[in-house]
């Protein structure tokens, strides 16, 4: 089978099932089935390959891709064609994957629904009528409904592991520094991770190893060795020391969801792993402080969307400041409104001791909860998120309700380790996803544990 066979099953099936799905917001069929034919000629000329030679790959729309549009799916950047590459996006040139698209989101990333576009709603191809989770639903929905084999999300708060979960796919969220951030569109920055969205964890380890690195564009990437990930999947788990938070089983955790992640524990049992209940004490703090946290570092990120770098201007300002005000009122949604009003506040004299301050501080707390476990513990394992999908519109009103989706996953963010989410059983015929913690930098044995399932 040929690169060429490969990107027109991917755009066969997009133009099948992605008028309801809604996964992609803009498609790069003509230079895909292009660089496609360059391949399928490399296959009769060359003897080395890239890691994921011809494999087709959807990029979430706030990674910036030369020359392809990037909207984070907000109308300010409706017209915004970036003139460079992330350097995750220079990593897949390298790696020989073929671009297929860019994928639908909330927008810059702000949202758990997909809800919060500013462009259209992507449905879960489980059930149409529900969400495929967010920020990055576009991503697993695509996944997930077989548009393409591998894509690209983004993690702040959860956003690659809760829509995976909901739409039965794996999505991991790498060490805070394992990926390089250059080009991906900041919403918080000390948070941010892109990472890998894939149907089998062997494939995610794959993708993996590509994006993986220290970056000279990006400061806070890590100057780690990248192990081969590969060779962790060998799906021995004998003696491995499994860490359950009681936090993660606790109220408000749907039973099904508790009864799937005892029997994920059985089955590692079985195989000759032990586990254990652990408290993560500060996790109560976790969702206030990611709100402060998140929302203050993105009323900085976004003030460079002011109408006269790039992407959306008013037609109607009468003179500079009101081009400013103007234009960012017209161009930005609801809730990026509310996280930039809710992060200015936070920052503002007078209060940014009692809240930003304050923040910082339960943050190192949350992370020294992470540290105490992994002295003991080789893993940490719960739920991805308390509930399977929603329902659209099941939860827009009340902002509240929405954030706490991300109450087992923002911790993880706060503390800067790896998790990931894989498919773990059914409820009513909903996907389910187990998330599976690692140490800093040893996502080796986040996809040794989540292998053993395949
Ligand atoms: N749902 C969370 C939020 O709205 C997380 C988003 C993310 O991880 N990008 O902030």
């Amino acid at each position: 089978i040929s690169v060429s066979d490969l990107v027109n099953e991917s755009y066969k099936r997009i133009n099948e099932v992605d008028e309801k799905v809604g996964a992609f917001l803009t498609l790069n069929e003509e230079n895909a089935r292009a660089y496609a034919k360059e391949l399928d000629d490399a296959l009769e000329t060359r003897d080395e390959f890239g890691l994921l030679f011809g494999m087709p790959i959807g990029i979430k729309d706030n990674i910036v891709t030369r020359g392809l549009r990037t909207t984070c799916a907000s109308k300010i950047l409706e017209n915004f064609d970036p003139i460079y590459d992330a350097t995750v996006v220079e990593q897949l040139k390298q790696a020989e994957t073929v671009t297929i698209g860019k994928l639908n989101m909330d927008e810059f990333a702000m949202g758990s629904s997909n809800e919060n576009s500013g462009y259209k709603l992507t449905k879960n191809p489980w059930d149409l009528e529900r969400v495929p989770g967010g920020s990055s639903g576009g991503s697993a929905a695509a996944v997930a409904a077989g548009e393409v084999p591998f894509s690209l999300g983004s993690d702040t708060g959860g956003s690659i592991r809760q829509p995976a979960s909901f739409c039965g796919v794996v999505g991991l969220k790498p060490t805070y520094g394992r990926v390089s951030r250059f080009g991906l569109v900041a919403f918080a920055s000390s948070l941010d991770q892109i990472g890998p969205i894939t149907r089998t964890v062997e494939d995610n380890a794959f993708l993996l190893q590509a994006i993986s690195g220290v970056d000279e564009m990006d400061s806070t990437s890590a100057n780690v060795d990248v192990p081969d990930f590969l060779s962790a999947l060998t799906g021995d788990v004998k003696g491995l020391k499994i860490a359950v938070p009681k936090e993660y089983l606790g109220e408000g955790v749907n039973e099904e969801v508790k009864q799937s992640v005892l029997n994920a524990l059985k089955v590692l049992e079985g195989l000759g792993a032990t586990w254990e209940e652990v408290s993560l004490p500060h996790s109560k703090y976790a969702l206030a402080t990611y709100y402060l946290l998140s929302s203050s570092e993105a009323s900085a990120n976004l003030s460079r969307f002011d109408g006269v770098r790039y992407g959306y201007r008013t037609d109607n300002a009468e003179n500079l400041l009101d081009l400013y005000m103007q234009s960012r009122a017209e161009g930005f949604g609801n809730e990026v409104k509310r996280r930039i009003m809710l992060g200015t506040f936070a920052l503002s004299s007078g209060y940014y001791d009692a809240y930003y301050k304050k923040a910082q501080k339960v943050r190192t707390l949350i992370k020294k909860d992470f540290d105490d476990v992994f002295e003991k513990y080789d893993v940490i394992i719960g739920p991805t998120t308390p509930t399977p999908a929603f329902k659209i519109g099941e939860n827009v009103k009340d902002p509240l309700t929405m954030y706490a989706n991300d109450i087992l996953t923002i911790p993880v963010n706060l503390a800067g380790v790896p998790g990931i989410s894989i498919p773990c059983g059914q409820a009513n015929g909903l996907p389910l996803g187990l998330q599976i913690i690692g140490k800093h930098f040893d996502e080796s044995t986040v996809y040794r544990v989540a292998h053993a399932f395949e």
